[in-house]
């Protein structure tokens, strides 16, 4: 898929977690992510606008927001998702789990904050 400047990226179908942070209205930013259709304005907006990805999970956290991305684990597969403004060395906010089985993450009370899920099917993350 067309990721904005980031361009044509592949997203393999498998869990995935993206960290992101509001500083303010958190809730109007949650549900914007997770409104099909909306103006692109980052790059999350491109993943949860497609239709082949499916949120299964959203979870707020205290913590900063790199802080917890480096503490989702995964795999940066996808360089500058998400991180255009990130100092901590996270490489991207966007991290593939796994291919097939459902993480932890998935579970309640699982340690991470956000999970689209990318579907090589049919049929859902936050800055
Ligand atoms: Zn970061």
């Amino acid at each position: 898929m067309t990721v904005g400047r980031l361009g044509v990226v592949t997203i393999p179908a498998g869990w995935w977690v993206y960290t992101g942070s509001a500083r303010r209205n958190m809730d109007a930013r949650i549900a914007r992510h997770l409104r099909r259709h909306k103006p692109r304005r980052w790059h999350l907006d491109y993943l949860t606008g497609d239709p082949r990805v499916v949120v299964v999970s959203v979870t707020r956290h205290a913590e900063a927001e790199c802080l917890r991305n480096q503490r989702n684990g995964g795999i940066a597969l996808v360089p500058g998702f998400g991180a255009s403004d990130c100092a901590a060395g996270c490489g991207s906010h966007l991290r593939w789990l796994e291919a097939a089985r459902a993480p932890a993450a998935t579970r309640p009370g699982g340690p991470v904050a956000g999970l689209p899920c990318p579907s090589s099917k049919e049929d859902p993350h936050v800055r």
